[in-house]
């Protein structure tokens, strides 16, 4: 668990990372070695669930050797699915990191959203409903790591 107080900001005990895959964890369908190399520490804090419309269909077989669940959803209406999951766990123990438009309710929703630019750009309804935005994959894994910077960038 990650369990950290920030001054004007509330107390956060995370226990669950939902994450999308495409353009978050890899691109054009390939996992980032930055994310291949971080997932494994961040799997003995939270359980990680990894979202993905799987555009690519090669989502199972990234993230064969990955400690986490994949979550393979339908190609309609996935920014509902994604929420829906965050609520199924209970929002406010989920970390939720992604890029694209349709991760912008579960980014809302759960008690932590993290947008990442990276080399797909972070779509602008997403990065508004984030609280905290990285440039790359490995930043944001790297901010559960070190939950002193989140302190620093969310206290008020
Ligand atoms: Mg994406």
């Amino acid at each position: 668990m990650i369990d950290v107080t920030v001054p004007g900001f509330g107390r956060l005990a995370l226990t669950d990372l939902v994450c999308d895959f495409n353009g978050t964890l890899a691109r054009d369908g390939k996992m980032l070695d930055q994310a291949r190399l971080l997932l494994p520490g961040i799997a003995r804090v939270v359980d990680i669930r990894i979202v993905t419309g799987n555009t690519f269909g090669s989502a199972s077989e990234e993230l064969r050797d990955c400690p986490c669940e994949v979550v393979l959803l339908r190609a309609k209406s996935q920014a509902r699915a994604k929420k829906s999951l965050v609520e199924r766990i209970g929002r406010e123990h989920v970390v939720a990191i992604g890029n694209g438009r349709n991760d912008r309710l579960m980014l809302k929703t759960a008690a932590l959203g993290i947008g990442v630019i990276g080399d797909e750009g972070l779509a602008r309804e997403a990065a508004q409903a984030c609280d905290v935005i990285t440039r790359r994959i490995d930043e944001a894994l790297a901010l559960l790591l070190e939950p002193r910077r989140l302190i620093a960038t969310l206290r008020g």
